[in-house]
């Protein structure tokens, strides 16, 4: 029979579909990836995770040398804004990024596929979209499509003045005034990105409080230091409608709980409201791949769709939209595929929201531990109290961790501070190998560093800490 058969065809080069097809090649399993874009990488690298904190580091450097630098002693006169610059600088970091996976495919012996894939039959893929349609016969599917931004109804985007994500990372002017809608982790971001670079900045959510489901009081401490920052907040609302009108939008804020609309303008509505798995196109449903009420992939436990020999993983599937909980599952729906044992700690995924101060947080947290009916022990430690914060000038934040009562056993991570991104890395790890925390606190941290505050608050769980 003519024409070659792959053990694996990959649908999609985010996080998930690039790290899986790596791995795969490396497992020795003849692999391809379709990606219906030019540029490998995904959401993740092309318009996500990588872009998101170039600006957030550039507007950081901002800030910093607009105000920041005379506390240390370092007069700076004369700053100015190149947004040009800036856009250009992220865009090589982009480029640098996908084209490095690009490298990798070539070392791994990945073959890439550019055009839309489409499932057309058990162990067949089409594509289109790019010169002659072709298609791949293979053992195994992987569907990574990954996610778009969510909308609200009656809101539609143009663009330029009702963005969302995308859009808001390449804006070409600052804008006096930014609405938006939404205050998890993109909204936060791209909000403190915009502020931090001019515009005056509000966020309407419709709970009570900042990046639902994370722990509250490290959420009231986010909170309070992106107030201090300039950050407006307006709780229990969303947006109902907008419309352009010359160079403002007219945004219909209501109560969540009903009521009469206010109306606010801008020069640019953020809607930041979440993302929805992304299947369009795919052929998925049509060969009886199962989808749930919310759009996503039906897996089982190998990530096996209702499809045999079709698998999903990624943003495209159930649980938190983020390129590890990707990646992870990439490796362990190959591994298990090529026969070797893999698997994801869900219990332990890291989330971070990467403002200033970063607020990032792994396992249970306390209010959850007690809803399940667990006793726990908490200890927290505040970064007023750690030398090297100190010295850095950072006086927000703390590390607090919860642990089991009778064995000591970490079951949870939240860190609101500097450096929060790098700092809960150690607590994941303690808490994959069930380390309690005592075995953080008698483990040696260097001195002066910031995870000596992740020592102190596992000392702390024991009422011991030394300098609180
Ligand atoms: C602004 C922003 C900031 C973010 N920051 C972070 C962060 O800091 N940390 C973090 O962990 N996560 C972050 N995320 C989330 C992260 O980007 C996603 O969780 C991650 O990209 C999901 O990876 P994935 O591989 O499942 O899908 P995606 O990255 O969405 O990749 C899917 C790919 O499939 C392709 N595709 C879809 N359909 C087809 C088809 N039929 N044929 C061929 N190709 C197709 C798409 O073009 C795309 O390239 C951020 C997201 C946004 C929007």
């Amino acid at each position: 029979m003519a024409g070659k058969r792959y053990d694996l065809v990959v649908i999609g080069s985010g996080p998930g579909g690039y790290v899986a097809a790596i791995r795969a090649a490396q497992l020795g399993l003849v692999t391809a990836c379709v990606e219906k874009y030019p540029s490998l990488g995904g959401t993740c690298l092309n318009v996500g995770c990588i872009p998101s904190k170039a600006l957030l580091d550039s507007s950081e450097h901002f800030e910093h040398a607009r105000g920041g630098l005379a506390a240390h002693g370092v007069n700076v006169s004369g700053v100015t804004l190149d947004l040009a610059r800036m856009q250009e600088r992220k865009e090589r970091v982009v480029r640098e990024l996908t084209r490095g996976v690009e490298g990798l495919f070539r070392k791994n012996k990945v073959e890439r596929v550019l055009g839309s894939g489409r499932l057309v039959g058990a162990g067949e893929v089409e594509v289109t979209g790019a010169g002659e349609p072709k298609r791949l016969a293979t053992k195994n599917i992987l569907i990574a499509t990954g996610s778009k931004p969510a909308s609200l109804p009656g809101i539609a985007y143009d663009g330029r003045r009702i963005v969302h994500s995308t859009d808001a990372l390449a804006l070409d002017r600052v804008p006096a005034r930014l609405i938006v809608v939404g205050a998890g982790a993109i909204g936060l971001e791209l909000g403190s990105v915009w502020r931090r670079l001019g515009s005056e900045v509000t966020v309407l959510e419709a709970l009570g409080r900042i990046v639902p489901g994370t722990d509250t009081g490290s959420a009231a401490i986010l909170q309070r230091a992106l107030e201090r920052q300039g950050m407006k907040f307006r709780f229990g609302v969303s947006a109902r409608a907008a419309s352009v009108t010359g160079e403002q939008v007219r945004v219909d804020v209501v109560p969540a709980a009903g009521g009469d609309a206010q109306v606010e303008t801008a020069d640019v509505l953020l809607v930041a409201v979440g993302r929805r798995p992304y299947t369009e196109g795919l052929g998925a449903a049509e060969l009886g791949v199962k989808l749930d009420p919310r759009g996503r992939i039906d897996v089982d436990e190998r990530y096996q769709t209702t499809v045999p020999g079709v698998f999903a993983i990624g943003d495209v599937i159930a649980g938190p939209m983020l390129a590890h909980k990707a990646e992870e599952e990439g490796i362990a729906c190959v591994e298990r595929i090529a026969g070797v044992a893999g698997h994801v700690s869900y219990a332990s995924i890291p989330n971070v929201v990467y403002t200033w101060p970063e607020l990032a947080s792994a396992g249970l947290t306390e209010e959850e531990a007690r809803e399940r009916g667990l006793e726990v022990r908490v200890g927290t430690f505040p970064f007023l109290a750690n030398g090297r914060a100190k010295a850095m000038g950072e006086k927000d934040g703390q590390v607090k961790l919860v642990a089991d009562a009778a064995s000591d056993r970490l079951l949870g991570a939240h860190i609101v501070g500097p450096r929060a991104s790098d700092l809960i890395a150690e607590l994941v790890v303690a808490m994959e190998m069930g380390a309690s925390a005592e075995d953080v606190a008698r483990s040696v941290h260097a001195h002066p560093t910031l995870p000596e505050a992740v020592k102190e608050a596992a000392l702390a769980v024991a009422g011991r800490a030394i300098h609180n």
